[in-house]
């Protein structure tokens, strides 16, 4: 049994097919006729972005809209006129298109993989995809393309790339296992949205596994078992039909409000990173946005995007949602998560650092230009605003303060916007569940940020293997802090939510419940079983759970117990 990355749930059996890498090499020839070498590098440009659109049409086919654009990505990123620029300086000094497109890719995979943000490393592996394709281009080589694999086929990658599975057929692949990528990587997005099961980061999977073998793949668990015993395989038979049964009856749960079982009603919305993944907490029967992480439209380019250009992305998501509320978070970036555009520091502490709320009151024309495009979309729905690391009052007043400035520029400007709209405060950090009574006075609703806030609680920086055994929400500290800070918001009636991962974990739920959460924001692809989770509890039974738990004095007691009740 081997054992990875889980990065998309359910269980496939299947024969292993290994997907093998091309061979690139080429030789590095000095080049006479340089225009002609242009010429060369530019029809290999102009095929890769023919061919990269075709296959763009056929992933919105098998999986979303939302895939098709990780690949109309690449088309920018091929036409980011730095990255061409320095290719063609380099050929402009005699070196071959191959050996000038090689070098400069491999000059951003190494800056964009010496980071610790998962999605800046996530280009490099963009970039090293471009790079394969305009390679097979340039040496006339076939690129492989996964869509005719036969049925019952377990795909084996080093790593699964979005141009390589345009046009798969989802039918036919039992699952997918990769040596690289984590839960967040194109691989995994791409196999969640095939609802293909996948188990990522196993190392030397290509040389471990054979042609052929049989392998079964728990995407949820992460476990791969090649060659499987009879008794396993029939488990794993089992199992899978069972997931599929609940699968099934998940669907029940669809146009149907989120009740607990005695019928107290409760909010389920979902999270998203792009106007388009509205469609998504659509498609999952989302009741609304709970956290749109805006920073997502400010990364992959050279500039931020002007007023007009946010304006029309929240609006496209308050259109998508009607009525439904959308709670767009304003810019958190910073720290780790480098912007070059933004000239940020290098910090020695980047989680302690320069980011989000902090970064924005001192760069107050960035932030203005946000939060009038923000304040403009809000006559198209239902949008609430959202400040993301908030520490201390005077940060909320200074935003307030900005919002009311723009709203009389708005009213000069006899521009329409939504005169009542809500301002609300992300609670993750220990400061502010600690003044959590004050905030709640002053802000129109509170969403919890578990992931930061289990983080700064614990003092557990995630990337580190050392200290991650701290991080987890079931933490006595953790615990107590969520229940406090619901408790400081139920004083002043402010709606509280939840927007961390941990909202969707079903052991935390009957805890939430008995608390008095608001809100729950998930992943759009945990909307339905969040909602039969919640389904399952009554006040009074969550009200039970929570006395025990509390009183108990560590996570593994918390843990121990509540295993045996879920
Ligand atoms: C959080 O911290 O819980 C959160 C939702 O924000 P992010 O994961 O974007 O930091
Ligand atoms: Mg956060």
């Amino acid at each position: 049994m081997l054992s990875a990355t889980g990065a998309s749930k359910g269980i496939g059996i299947g024969k292993v097919l290994i997907i093998k890498e091309q061979d690139l090499s080429f030789e590095a020839k000095t080049i006479e006729n340089i225009e002609e070498e242009i010429k060369r590098y530019k029809n290999a440009v102009e095929a890769f972005c023919k061919n990269t659109e075709e296959a763009a049409e056929k992933l919105k086919e098998s999986a979303s809209e939302k895939e098709a654009e990780i690949l109309m990505g690449h088309i920018l990123m091929v036409k980011d006129p730095y990255m061409n620029g320095e290719i063609e300086r380099l050929i402009n000094l005699n070196q071959c298109a191959e050996s000038a497109v090689d070098t400069v890719c491999d000059m951003f995979i190494t800056i964009f993989s010496s980071t610790d943000d998962e999605l800046t490393k996530q280009r490099a592996t963009d970039v090293a995809d471009v790079r394969t394709s305009l390679m097979c281009l340039l040496l006339g080589i076939e690129e492989i393309n996964i869509a005719n694999v036969p049925k019952g086929t377990v795909i084996v990658a080093k790593d699964l790339t979005p141009s390589m599975t345009a046009g798969i057929k989802k039918e036919n692949v039992e699952g997918i296992i990769t040596e690289t990528g984590g839960k967040t990587s194109h691989s995994a997005i791409l196999a969640r949205a095939l609802e293909i099961p996948a188990v990522l980061s196993l190392e030397n999977a290509c040389e471990i596994l054979s042609d052929g073998e049989q392998v079964i793949v728990d995407g949820a668990e992460g476990i791969v078992i090649n060659s499987p015993e009879e008794s396993q395989l029939s488990e794993y038979t089992q199992k899978r039909e069972k997931y599929l049964k609940e699968k099934e009856e998940l669907k029940k749960y669809i146009g149907k409000e989120t009740l607990t079982k005695d019928g107290i009603k409760v909010e389920l919305v979902g999270n998203i990173g792009k106007p388009d993944d509205a469609n998504n907490v659509v498609d999952c029967d989302g009741e609304g946005v709970g956290l749109f992480r805006t920073e997502f439209l400010f990364m992959d380019r050279d500039k931020a995007p002007t007023e007009e250009e946010q304006f029309d992305a929240y609006k496209k998501v308050a259109l998508i949602m009607k009525e439904k509320p959308v709670i767009i978070r304003t810019l958190d970036i910073g720290g780790d998560k480098d912007i070059p555009y933004m000239h940020l520091e290098k910090e020695e502490n980047p989680f302690l650092g320069f980011r989000a709320v902090r970064y924005c009151l001192r760069n107050r024309e960035l932030y203005h230009t946000q939060l009038k495009a923000l304040l403009r979309a809000s006559a198209f729905g239902n949008i609430k605003i959202m400040v993301p690391l908030v520490t201390c009052l005077n940060e909320l007043t200074e935003v307030k303060e900005m919002i009311s400035q723009i709203k009389s520029e708005l009213d000069n400007e006899n521009i329409s916007y939504n005169k009542n709209i809500e301002v609300g405060v992300m609670i993750e950090t220990p400061a502010a569940s600690l003044i959590a009574d004050l905030l709640a006075k002053e802000a129109d609703f509170f969403s919890i940020g578990t992931n930061d806030l289990t983080g700064y609680t614990m003092c557990v920086d995630r990337g580190n293997k050392n200290v991650s055994y701290l991080y987890s929400p079931f933490e006595p500290a953790v615990l107590r802090s969520i229940e406090h800070i619901i408790k400081c918001a139920k004083a002043e009636n402010t709606p509280v939510g939840m927007c961390g991962e941990a909202a969707a974990d079903p052991m935390l739920i009957p805890l939430l419940i008995s608390f008095g959460l608001d809100e729950y924001s998930v992943t759009p692809s945990s909307v339905l079983e969040t909602r039969k989770n919640i389904s399952n509890w009554s006040k009074a039974e969550a009200d039970k759970i929570a006395q025990t738990v509390m009183s108990l004095k560590t996570k593994e007691e918390i843990i121990e117990h509540l295993s045996t009740i879920i």
